[in-house]
Formats: C-alpha cells, structure tokens, sequence
C-alpha cells in the first residue's frame, strides 16, 4: 500500500509541476511579458491545461484510488494519508464527470463572450452581449447537470469553489447578513462623507512600496521565499511552497490602492506560506476554498491593516515617509478617510460596509437567473431595482451596472461571487476565535507586533492546506458553523466609533 501511494503522489507531482509551469507562465504574461507574446502564450496555456487535464483524468489514477480505498479506510479521518487520498478522490471525481469536449466549449465560448464583453461595457451595449449571457447561462445549467442529484442547480458550481458550500446555506445566511447591512449602510450614509482627500495628494511609488514592504514583512510573509511585482489586476500566485508571489498596484495620487492591495495580497500568500512543506506538490497543498482564502485577505487588510490600533502604531512612520502629504494630518483624519463608507455603483471600489451588498445582489441573481425565475434580457432592469433597494441609488447606465464585472461574460454563471463575502465573514469569524484564544492579540497590534497573529493562524489554519473542507476548518477552529454574529460585532463596534449607529 505504501508503495501504491507513494506510486500516486508521483503522479500527483507531474501534474503539479504541469500547472505549477502554467503559473509562471501566466506571472509572467501579467508582469513582464511584451505584447507581441500574447498569441503564443495563450497557446502555451493551453497545452499545460490539456496535459495536466488528460494526467489527472487518466483511468489510472481510478485505479490508484479504488487500490487505495481499504488503506484509506484503516487510517483515521484526518491523517494525512486518507486526507490526501479523499481530496484526489473529490477532485478525480469532478474531473471526469465533465467530458473534455463540453469543457473546451465552455472554455471556447467564454473567450469569445469576453471578446464581445469588452467592447460592450464601455459602449454601454447590454444587448450585444445578452446573447451570449444567455449561452453562458446555457452552458453553466448544463455544467451543473453533470453533477445530478444537487439540491440546487447552484450547488454544484458553488462547490467548485467552495466546497462544502450549498444555496441552502449561504441564501439563509446572506439573507440575514442583509438585513442588518441595508440598516447600518443607511444610518452610516445618512451623515456627513469622510474627506479623503489626505490619500489623494502625490506619493512616489518608490516610498509606497518602501513602507508597505516594511509592513508585510512584520505580519510574516517571507521575501526569501516570494516576491511583489507589479500588474494591473493584483493577484497572489504560488510556484511552491517555498515560493509565493504577490502582484500590485499602485497610485501616485491614490495612497489606500498600493497599500492595501499590498495587505490584501500578503495575506493570501501568508496562507500559502504557511502550508505544511509535508503536503509541497500534492493535492492538499493549498487553501481549504475561496472563502476560507478570502478570509485571509480580509483579515490582513481589513481587520488588522484598517484598524485604529494598527495606525496606532504605524501612522507615525507613514508620516515620517511622507512628511511634507502627511505631516499635518492627524490620524483621526487619516483613520476616517481609509474607513470612508459610501453608496457606490462599483463592486471592486465598494468599503468594507457596502462592499457585501454588492456582492449578495449578484450572488442573488446568479440563483435567480439558474432557477430561471429571472431572464437575462430583464437583468439590467433588474439590477437597477436591486439598486435602488438596497442602496438608494440608481446606476446611469450599464456599464456601471450590469456589466461591470467580467465575471459572468469570460466564465459561467454561478459560484463566483459567494466567496468574496464568506471571506469577510470568516475572517471575523476566525479573527474572534484567535482573540479568544490570546487577547495580547490587540495589544501586540497597537505595538507593530503580529507574531501571535500569525502563529495562531499557521496552527490552525495555514498549515492544514486542503486536508479539510471549509464546514470541516470552521468547526475545528471555532467550535461552530458559520456564523454572521462576529462579523456584524466587527462592524458595529469599529464603524460605531466612526459614525453614530
Ligand atoms: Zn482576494
């Protein structure tokens, strides 16, 4: 048995390495890579996907597998051995059920939408992408159906991504997170805006990155062992455990977008670095879904990087970096203006209140237009009435309503967007519990110090990987499900010294 498995993680490996190759490949096209690379490295994608595709769906890895069973069986749960060998079970499972043909169809019809979708959002032109909204939607009901015996049609494609993830859980939880989020966000927004005009003054990029560097490098995240370029679209990637690199950018007159794309994106790589070096190329090596690696995120550079005791502590030094944009702000002003809420129209631009409404909204008419309770010639419509509902505010048109997100046009319809607000729940979620557990946790903040932080989220977070599904992580972790309490507790106590609620 031991040689069997040993025999399947070698295999495992390859595969590995195939996608781990596309990675840099896709680092590079992001960061580096001139123009006239373009064609040929969309081919290059390619083959690595195919191959590592046809790798992991060969019978032969079924056969490891049905071998292994009784092996499986003898180990406890959460060994490693039967971890490893349930996650290339899911996965080996997911990957054949689909036949290759329909995924290259999707995969081919979703560049195509792209294309179109391109254009259309800035010429503000719904009806020229509708019809391929309307295949996008085809194809992802058909995805869904390889999977038979779901309880939602959105099941399965919310379990792409986060596994463990069913409509029935996250509808009852979102519905509930929004009827204590409309209330907040109107009292909030009721009272006068924050002036953030101290962010938007000129900050050479070369300081920027100087103290944001400064910054990272205290939460933990290992420079021997990453990197940061620059991008247009920050993004965290792993070559290996021994190599996870972030991706930012930066304003000059802008101070938050480098800054907290920085935190953001470190604490997604913290999360990779943390991985037990045991799991390196295997199956279990990465995050348990996108909403446990979204918490992460969330928690580096919301909880902790827009906190009053981190500023506490670290807005002197920014101001000795930018003395003559700083020096007489005071850090009330400064604080308020990196917590600034508004109404917004643009998801990606959104504050931490507002941020999950706009999420909850597309997340409700993924179900909605899957169900076919909604169709997607009413979407834009739809969509303004959301709006109005939820923020008091109508998009003037399109391309800044219904078509701002890529997400629907270059993918399929539903699972994409429930991670991002899982995310901001379970690193409140997840935060409390380490509090609990340590409550020098705060005061180590207020001093520069993360250490406790960190050690608590590598013990029982970043070094699990994979080895369990989120349900499995959040009870471990927290002695319970999923929960909204702690979140709506982060918001209230933070956003109540800011505003009156
Ligand atoms: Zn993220």
């Amino acid at each position: 048995m031991e040689s069997k498995l040993q025999e399947l993680k070698t295999h495992l490996m390859e595969i590995n390495d195939l996608g781990s190759a596309a990675s840099i490949l896709h680092w590079d096209q992001t960061t580096y890579m001139p123009p006239g690379g373009a064609a040929a490295r969309g081919r290059q994608l390619a083959t690595l996907s195919r191959l590592a595709h046809e790798k992991f769906t060969d019978p032969k890895i079924g056969k490891f597998l049905d071998d292994l069973q009784p092996y499986e069986e003898s180990l406890p749960y959460d060994s490693d051995d039967a971890s490893l060998i349930r996650a290339t079970r899911r996965g080996y499972e997911k990957a054949t059920k689909v036949p290759p043909s329909f995924m290259a169809e999707i995969q081919n019809h979703a560049a195509e939408s792209y294309q179109v979708w391109t254009k259309a959002r800035p010429e503000n032109d719904f009806s020229a992408v509708q019809p391929y909204l309307e295949k996008n939607l085809d194809l992802s009901r058909q995805l869904a159906d390889f999977f038979p015996g779901y309880e939602h049609i959105a099941d399965p494609l919310i379990d792409f991504s986060d596994e463990g993830m069913k409509a029935s859980t996250v509808r009852p939880l979102f519905a509930e997170l929004r009827e204590q989020l409309v209330p907040i966000m109107q009292t909030i927004t009721a009272q006068p805006t924050a002036d953030d005009s101290c962010l938007h003054q000129t900050f050479p990029e070369a300081q920027q990155l100087e103290f944001a560097d400064d910054v990272i490098k205290r939460f933990g995240y290992d420079f021997e062992r990453g990197r940061r370029d620059k991008t247009h679209h920050p993004f965290m990637t792993k070559f290996s455990i021994g190599d996870v690199r972030i991706t930012i950018r930066t304003k000059e007159d802008d101070l938050s977008e480098g800054l907290f794309s920085m935190t953001h994106e470190a604490g997604h790589a913290l999360y990779e670095q943390g991985t037990c070096t045991d799991y390196e190329g295997l199956p279990l090596d990465g995050g348990a879904s996108s909403g446990v690696h979204e918490s992460q995120s969330r928690l580096w550079e919301n909880v902790v990087g827009r906190s009053r005791g981190f500023w506490n502590f670290f807005y002197p030094k920014l101001q000795s970096t930018f003395p003559d944009q700083l020096g007489d702000v005071p850090i009330d002003t400064f604080y308020r203006a990196i917590n600034k809420v508004e109404r917004s129209l643009i998801r990606t631009d959104a504050d931490e209140v507002t941020y999950n409404l706009h999420v909850m909204l597309r997340f409700d008419f993924e179900l909605d237009l899957l169900e076919g309770k909604l169709a997607v010639k009413d979407l834009p419509e739809a969509w303004r009435e959301r709006f109005q509902a939820d923020f008091g505010i109508v998009p003037p048109d399109d391309r800044d309503g219904v078509l701002q997100d890529v997400h629907w046009y270059a993918g399929g319809i539903g699972g994409g967007f429930q991670g991002y607000t899982l995310g901001n729940i379970l690193g409140a979620q997840f935060f409390a519990a380490a509090l609990e557990a340590h409550p020098e946790i705060t005061s180590e903040i207020e001093a520069g110090q993360f250490g406790t932080l960190h050690d608590w989220l590598k013990e029982n977070i970043y070094q699990h990987g994979s080895k369990y599904t989120a349900p499995e992580l959040i009870e471990r972790v927290t002695g319970g499900p999923l929960r909204i309490e702690p979140y709506i507790h982060y918001l209230r106590s933070k956003y109540g010294t800011l505003y009156s609620l």
